[in-house]
């Protein structure tokens, strides 16, 4: 067994914080460009990360300077000049820093740019051109993301969530500033990373670890973490909505012992191709009227259907109609005291404008939607009353809510994902007393969860649909299950990968 040689401690040591984040969908006709990013540079970086505020030990642990950190809601691919944009100014402030000990890389990892494949791979080596390769560097990802054997040649710990939906989002980034603060003032010997690449795609809405197989899968992670010469491990389920070669699942595990990591990874990788046929949706699913059908049939109220096909929170443009179009289209819901029916959203900024100028109480005719995605329905004309309006908001900017018939439509300004209960009820909707709330998500926020008295997912059309067979990958590797369902048993050896400072050897398999 080699092992690494030990690093002189650092007693407080100076850290650089990087990255951009997004989940981009390459079957979207949208494209993102840098605003979306919302880029925060220098000391407001800090403020992303509450474990990071004055008096919090680890922001007195070591010294932290942020160079440039951009999120952006998931979307269409990043365009070529966005990405140079954000990339070079990232670049130019890391280089103004001091000299630094560690670097942490804060992406998402489901990054997709035109003309170019493994974006943070690639951003992540000109960091290590900018910031040399003796800088430890440790990089925190959401499960999402997609993880190459060049983005852990260049990480020397790599982590990601291990809860679907994100609750230990926050938890997951400050373990990864943690372990490298640990790593720099212990002076430990740059870890061994044991990756292991696991041929399978799967729809994140089929992997929620609340639930079977997911829960037990992930559940192993915490026990490999605990093993002696172990530091971090960590399973991706990998971005569907993408396609590149990179794409797929991926375990790594990171320590001191080569015989621990590669066997922990190992055993990871082999729970999840062990359980690859038992994800399951994490709701019953159906079309979109069979969904409401059963809701219509059933006493549960509230009753929660997910249009989970142009999910903006997975990638989706956000302004398909195809929903909203035969939500109203229902006979049910024709007149005002049909059942009471909240969808939640299309954006339209023309429709909002009118629906601002003509204010609350107001008859409106107005169309919304199918700007971006036109390819499942086109532009939704409709009348209603406009119910409330409200300015302000991050992401929608100005909000409109129009009711037709029993149905109460939220249009948008800019699109916005609906996952709080404050989302609605800012908007004068009462959810919890609504008959039936039809949102754009896959799995259910937190919130919308713990409110739903019973909850479809709806298999609609759209840039994420969640029928991934049906979407038209080229480029991911085969062969891949669930495409080659009856493919044979892969090899889930562990494969070491070299620290950054060293030749990248082995093929990207
Ligand atoms: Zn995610």
């Amino acid at each position: 067994m080699t092992q690494a040689p030990a690093r002189t401690p650092v007693a407080r040591p100076v850290i650089a914080i990087a990255g951009l984040g997004i989940e981009s969908s390459t079957f979207s006709p949208a494209r993102t460009e840098a605003p979306a990013f919302h880029p925060q540079r220098g000391e407001e970086v800090l403020t992303r990360y509450p474990f990071l505020a004055a008096g919090e030990p680890l922001r007195a642990a070591a010294e932290w300077h942020g160079a440039l950190v951009g999120k952006s809601l998931p979307g269409g691919m990043v365009t070529a000049a966005a990405f140079a944009e954000l990339s070079e100014e990232l670049l130019e402030r890391l280089a103004a820093l001091p000299a630094l000990d560690g670097l942490w890389f804060d992406i998402h990892g489901a990054m997709t740019v035109e003309g170019l494949d493994d974006a943070e791979a690639l951003l992540l080596a000109r960091i290590r051109d900018v910031v040399g390769p003796d800088v430890i560097v440790s990089t925190s990802m959401d499960l999402h993301g997609n993880v190459s054997r060049e983005l852990v040649h260049g990480s020397d710990l790599i982590t990601c969530y291990r809860m679907a939906p994100h609750e230990d989002h926050m938890e997951t980034k400050e373990r990864a500033a943690r372990n490298l603060v640990g790593l720099l003032t212990d002076g430990g010997p740059r870890p061994v990373k044991a990756w292991v690449p696991v041929p399978v795609l799967l729809a994140g809405e089929q992997t929620s670890t609340r639930i079977e197989p997911a829960k037990s899968i992930y559940a192993a992670v915490d026990e490999v973490e605990a093993l002696d010469g172990v530091i971090d491990a960590a399973i991706w389920v990998g971005y569907a909505w993408a396609d590149e070669p990179r794409n797929r699942a991926a375990v790594v595990v990171t320590g001191q012992s080569e015989e621990a990591v590669a066997a922990g990874a190992e055993r990871l990788a082999r729970g999840f191709w062990d359980g690859r046929k038992d994800f399951a949706f994490v709701a019953p699913t159906d079309s979109l009227d069979g969904c409401l059908d059963a809701a219509l049939a059933s006493s549960a109220r509230p009753f929660f259907v997910s249009d989970s096909g142009d999910n903006p929170t997975a990638g989706g443009a956000g302004d398909v109609t195809w929903g909203l179009t035969q939500v109203l289209a229902r006979p049910e819901f024709q007149s005002p005291s049909g059942p009471t029916v909240i969808y939640a959203s299309v954006p339209g900024p023309s429709a909002v404008a009118t629906a601002v100028a003509a204010g609350v109480g107001a008859t409106v005719t107005v169309t919304a939607g199918a700007e971006v995605d036109d390819r499942h329905a086109g532009p939704l004309t409709m009348t209603g009353v406009v119910h409330a309006i409200r300015h302000g908001d991050r992401d929608a900017r100005t909000e409109v809510v129009l009711r037709v018939g029993s149905v109460y439509a939220i249009l948008t300004e800019l699109r916005k994902p609906y996952h709080l209960e404050a989302d609605f009820t800012g908007l004068d909707l009462d959810p919890r007393s609504a008959d039936l709330v039809i949102v754009k998500i896959g799995y259910l926020e937190p919130e919308l969860y713990d409110m739903a008295s019973d909850w479809l997912l709806a298999l609609t059309p759209g840039g994420v649909d969640q029928n991934l067979v049906r979407l038209g990958h080229r480029r991911i590797r085969r062969p891949m299950f669930p495409f080659d369902a009856d493919m044979a048993q892969p090899d889930l050896s562990a494969r070491i990968i070299a620290a950054s400072c060293d030749a990248l050897g082995g093929a990207d398999e």
